[in-house]
């Protein structure tokens, strides 16, 4: 008997499906620890790729891009990504002071 659950597609899925999910945990973590308005556009076009369509989205794409996959992504801490994230956000404030 062929079981589908062990394909490579299968499991690439269900891999890609709890690497989003984990994404979407740590964004409303940080979203919430650090008082970010989700809905509000106050990052997009600072931070992000500046396509993004709110807050949440811009965090929502910071996180992904802090771990290159789903078993990376375990290791990551929420402490440890909030610093990262303040001094990230600390930084493009500083930068844009400088340029205005
Ligand atoms: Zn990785």
């Amino acid at each position: 008997m062929i079981s589908i659950e062990h394909t490579h597609a299968y499991k690439a899925y269900i891999v890609e499906k709890h690497f989003n999910r984990r994404v979407g945990e740590l964004t409303t973590l940080l979203i919430t620890a650090l008082f970010i308005d989700p809905h509000a556009k106050t990052l997009v076009g600072t931070c992000g790729s500046g396509t993004e369509k709110d807050n949440a989205a811009v965090i929502y794409s910071w996180v992904r891009q802090q771990a290159c996959c789903a078993s990376c992504i375990l290791e990551l801490d929420v402490k440890t990504l909030q610093r990262r994230l303040v001094r990230y956000l600390l930084d493009i404030a500083v930068q844009h002071e400088y340029i205005e």
